[in-house]
Formats: C-alpha cells, sequence, structure tokens
C-alpha cells in the first residue's frame, strides 16, 4: 500500500498509513484529516468576494471536527435540536449559526429562538405561520427550486417552489411580522455541473426583481451547498466553480448584498478515509462476493445512491472483480457492484478513500454493528 492512490493527498495517506501502522484498534474506524478540513475551509468561499461561509453540519457532526471549524472564521448551517446542542456545547455564538431545512420541528424551533438564531429557511404558509408563532420577527428566506440535473444526489424534489409561489410567501411572511430578507436554492449534492450554479443565480435574479416589484427590498442570497469531490472520478474545481458563480453573481446582482453559502461534503468528504477489515469471500456463480465490516447501515449509505467509494487493499494480484457488501444480513446492504480490485485475504485491510461527508452521520447499529469511531489525524 506504499503508493499514494488517485484522489487522495499525499500526505493524507502517509498520516492514514502511519496511523495504522502505530495503532493496534480493531477496525472499522473513520480516519479525518484535520490539515485537509482547515485547507478546504480556507479554501471555500474564497473566490466569492464577501460571501459567509456556514459548514453545513450534517455532512459530519463529529464534535471534534466541529471544533476544529469552530475555531476558524465561519458559521453553522443546522437543522436540528441535536445540531444545536452540538454548537451551543462548543460556545459557538447564535451569529454564527443559520437554519435552511424549510421544515423544522416545534422543538428545534423553540430552542434556536431560544438560543438566538436569526436566520431560517422556508418554503410554505405553514411554515410561515409557525415561525410567526414560535420565532416572532425572525429573518427568513425562501428556497427556491432549481435545476439538479447532474447532481449525483439531487435534493430539489423535497423542497423549493416556483417564483410566483416565492413571491406571495415572502410578501406572507412579511404580513406575518417576519423579515424576508432573501432567497437560497441547492442545486444537488456532489454537483458536477457549474452551469447549475448560473442557472440557478439567473431564476433567484428575477425572483428578486419580482420582489422589488411588489415593494418588497431584498438583501440575501444563500447559494447553499453542491459542490462536489472527487470519489472515482474527477470533478469541477471548487476555483472553477467559484470563478463562475461570482461571474453569474456580478451580471445579475448589485454588489453590497450579502452571500452566503453551506458547503457540506467539500469541507470533509476527501480528508475521510474509512479503515475496514474484510470478513468473508464468496464464489456465487461467476460473482465474487467480498464482506467487509463497514456497510451500508454503519457507514456506507450514499452508495444505494450511486456514490462509487474507491476501495485499497494491500494485495498485489492482478485485479479482478467484486460485489462488495457489509457485514449485516440483510440484502439491501450491497456496497458497489463490479470494484476491480486485487484479491485481498480475509482479515486484511481494506481503506475506502474520500468517506468523510454523509457517512457516519447517516450511520445506524441496525443488526448490533456498531457506528465505526472517527479519530482526528
Ligand atoms: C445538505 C445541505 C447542504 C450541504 O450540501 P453539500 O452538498 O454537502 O455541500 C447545504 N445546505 C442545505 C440546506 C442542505 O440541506
Amino acid at each position: 500500500m506504499e503508493k499514494t492512490p488517485d484522489f487522495v493527498a499525499k500526505s493524507t495517506w502517509e498520516k492514514v498509513l502511519y496511523y495504522i501502522a502505530l495503532n493496534d484498534m480493531p477496525p472499522p474506524y473513520l480516519l479525518v484529516d484535520k490539515d485537509i478540513v482547515k485547507e478546504k475551509i480556507r479554501l471555500i468561499g474564497r473566490g466569492i468576494g464577501g460571501a459567509r461561509v456556514f459548514y453545513a453540519v450534517k455532512a459530519n457532526p463529529d464534535i471534534e471536527i466541529l471544533r476544529l471549524i469552530a475555531g476558524m472564521d465561519v458559521g453553522f448551517e443546522i437543522a436540528s435540536e441535536g445540531e444545536l446542542a452540538i454548537l451551543k456545547n462548543l460556545n459557538v455564538p447564535a451569529e454564527r449559526i443559520i437554519t435552511s431545512n424549510p421544515v423544522k420541528t416545534f422543538r428545534f424551533l423553540s430552542e434556536a429562538r431560544d438560543y438566538g438564531v436569526r436566520y431560517y429557511a422556508f418554503d410554505s404558509r405553514a411554515e410561515v405561520d409557525k415561525l410567526s408563532r414560535y420565532v416572532p420577527g425572525c429573518s427568513v428566506y425562501i428556497r427556491l427550486t432549481v435545476n439538479n440535473e447532474g447532481s449525483e444526489w439531487p435534493l430539489s424534489k423535497k423542497f423549493g417552489v416556483e417564483i410566483d409561489e416565492a413571491a406571495e410567501l415572502l410578501l406572507y411572511a412579511k404580513e406575518k411580522g417576519l423579515d424576508p430578507s432573501g432567497i437560497t436554492f441547492h442545486v444537488g449534492s456532489q454537483c458536477n455541473n457549474a452551469y447549475n450554479w448560473h442557472g440557478a443565480i439567473e431564476k433567484a435574479r428575477e425572483l428578486w426583481d419580482i420582489c422589488s416589484e411588489r415593494g418588497l427590498k431584498l438583501r440575501l442570497l444563500n447559494l447553499g451547498g453542491g459542490y462536489p469531490i472527487r470519489y472515482t472520478k474527477d470533478v469541477i474545481e471548487i476555483k472553477g466553480i467559484e470563478k463562475r458563480i461570482s461571474r453569474s453573481l456580478k451580471q445579475k446582482f448589485p454588489e453590497g448584498i450579502d452571500i452566503f453559502i453551506e458547503p457540506g461534503r467539500a469541507v470533509v468528504g476527501d480528508a475521510g478515509v474509512f479503515v475496514a477489515t474484510v470478513i468473508g469471500k464468496a464464489t456465487r456463480g461467476d460473482e465474487n462476493w467480498l464482506y467487509i465490516d463497514v456497510g451500508v447501515f454503519n457507514g456506507l449509505m450514499e452508495s444505494v445512491g450511486g456514490i462509487k467509494y474507491k476501495y485499497v487493499v494491500g494485495s498485489r494480484s492482478a485485479p479482478t472483480k467484486w460485489i462488495i457488501a457489509g457485514p449485516s444480513c440483510d440484502s439491501f446492504d450491497v456496497i458497489d457492484k463490479d470494484v476491480e480490485i486485487p484479491e485481498p485475504e480475509v482479515g486484511n485491510r481494506v481503506l475506502i478513500l474520500s468517506s468523510g461527508a454523509y457517512t457516519i452521520s447517516y450511520a445506524s447499529e441496525f443488526n448490533g454493528f456498531s457506528i465505526p469511531k472517527t479519530i482526528l489525524i
């Protein structure tokens, strides 16, 4: 395993091998390279003048990762009382917290209000009614539907409204005593189509103008998340995406408005490497099956939605095709098919790259398999 595989930083790879060599902690566990997280926090948003960055906590809410990020000059985007509780624990001030979940629980709303959180997303009359009751006078932004094509993890069906309804809802929020501040959207997670942001910004501008004609002056545009990371394929670079976003903003929006972005995956994704073990092998017909101790339920849930991870094993034999499955008894627990890797032995380690985002945060203890620990290196 000496040579650095594609799509992982050499420095991360060295730290991972060093950690494994010096610690006999039993797998599975997730190693997260804190230098990569810091590097990403510094990089993201830099290409969009004046943008405020809010890390989307759901990508990885590990308290040590949040502590690291809290020590830098960024905020947090949260959706629940549980995420709020971790930030309270870290004494993150309310001014650095926003919530872009368009439908929130009652308990979250009252706790967020008590803590002093000001910014809330919404996309329905029912939510305006709830917000005006629980957080009177709060600042709100409307979730607009935008094209999610080219995203591996589309998010636009569950939330968002079209332009006309969005304008009505912003006016309704005002009527109810809220502060209608602006617009948000999400181009879809792992979005590899830079044009999505341009299209979304154009659409937001249309809504902005309609609001202005109707006497509502907005001041905030929240660009959501969506920046992609490298799993098994190259993706557009953050610098390139931000250059295009910046150009679209200059074309479409006046200077001096508030710009928010909410990266999740891109902050922590490629900082993470799972250390797992081969626990079984089988041949079924002409299929080769490999069983490992991290599966769909305890870490690799996104594989079900089409995320393809890269697996690294120590064996030097010629690569063959494998179906990789998790440890549980459920037939849903199949992680990937047609994975070309050299044949490992039962008991060998398997390293799974770019696995820092949406892995532990999705994990359950289904079937008695514990959630892998996260260790910062
Ligand atoms: C999940 C989420 C994000 C983060 O998205 P990534 O694709 O991980 O960058 C940002 N904003 C909202 C509202 C989200 O739900």
